[in-house]
């Protein structure tokens, strides 16, 4: 019966599989560097946004060689707008070491791709598949959501407990196109709400349609995010610049800069708010138009007109929309 699954998707995916910048049908993709940036750009990022940064960041960063030369500032303005930075500094620390050591190529095995900077099993995975038309199993949100409707797995699931099932139905010869072909399965007919299902290869032996219970699958546990509150300075100085500071210490918002602001208890009266939500916590911000209560060490003053030239965060740049 697997084999009957996986054949029917791949004859689907011929016929109605996405054409993505990245993938290209009938096996791997010529560029393994397209693969690995596109990749993790796809991490927490919808596949419409990757369309224009993908093609900006190609045209910025035609090669691993010019990545691993370019500045670390540059490669954060590049990524500015996609959140989660440290997705980008990491790629920026592999390109480096895949010059040093790997002679600017990619590896072609998971050993050696699990080595470098920022590259972690998925990622090993999806590069070997799609780059090298290797038969490794990737499980996606995607992936879990059709195959727990397809063999009707009402229980609470992780990417984990699907791995199994997954594997079975993996193509050997077709590495690159099946793993497209479920992806792209997910994405356009078994979506989570209204699953197409009539115009889906997997109709005839799906559980969930065959019940009806498509849309009450998959239950995936969420996590309970943390809450953090604080306030963000916007002082602005007689000439109508604005004070900020880079992040030094490590962690996720190195290198950025931001408007000073503190992990604080909110204050009371009437302030405006500003709400971001990263992997494991929620952080939400008042706005002050004063002094910051504590010492700036390493701040500058910017004018308003030049804030383009400083990678700022997700959450920052959420902030300078609001003062516009
Ligand atoms: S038949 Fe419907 S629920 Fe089942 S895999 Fe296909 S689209 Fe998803």
């Amino acid at each position: 019966m697997a084999q009957n699954l996986t054949n029917s998707l791949l004859n689907w995916y011929q016929k109605y599989g996405r054409d993505l910048p990245w993938r290209v049908k009938g096996g791997a993709h010529p560029n393994a560097y397209a693969v690995w940036i596109s990749e993790i750009m796809l991490q927490q990022t919808t596949v419409a946004t990757v369309f224009t940064y993908f093609d900006k960041w190609m045209k910025r960063f035609p090669t691993i060689k010019d990545l691993a030369n370019a500045d670390l500032q540059d490669v954060l303005l590049t990524w500015q707008g996609m959140g989660y930075y440290t997705r980008a500094r990491k790629i920026h620390e592999c390109a480096k070491v895949l010059m040093e050591r790997y002679n600017g190529q990619i590896p072609n095995n998971r050993e050696e791709l699990l080595k470098l900077p920022g590259i972690g099993p998925y990622s090993a995975s999806s590069i070997c598949c799609f780059a090298f038309n290797q038969p490794e199993t990737v499980v996606d949100g995607n992936v879990i959501r059709v195959i727990a409707r397809l063999y009707g797995i009402t229980a609470e699931i992780t990417a984990k407990d699907i791995y199994p099932l997954a594997e079975k139905l993996t193509s050997r010869e077709h590495g690159a196109d099946y793993a497209s072909a479920i992806m792209d399965l997910g994405a356009t007919i078994c979506t989570p709400t209204n699953p197409k299902c009539t115009q889906c290869p997997w109709q005839g032996e799906c559980f969930a349609y065959k019940k009806k219970i498509q849309e009450s699958i998959p239950k995936i546990k969420k996590l309970e995010k943390k809450s953090v509150v604080g306030q963000v300075y916007l002082w602005q100085n007689e000439q109508g610049a604005y004070l900020i500071r880079q992040r030094t210490e490590k962690g996720l918002l190195h290198g950025l800069w931001e408007f000073p602001w503190c992990e604080q208890p909110l204050l009371a009266g009437k302030y405006t708010t500003i709400t971001h939500v990263f992997t494991h916590f929620k952080l939400t911000l008042q706005i002050i138009n004063e002094k910051p209560p504590f010492e700036v060490s390493n701040g500058i003053w910017i004018e308003p007109e030049n804030f383009a030239s400083y990678p700022f965060s997700t959450l920052m740049q959420k902030i300078i929309r609001k003062m516009k």
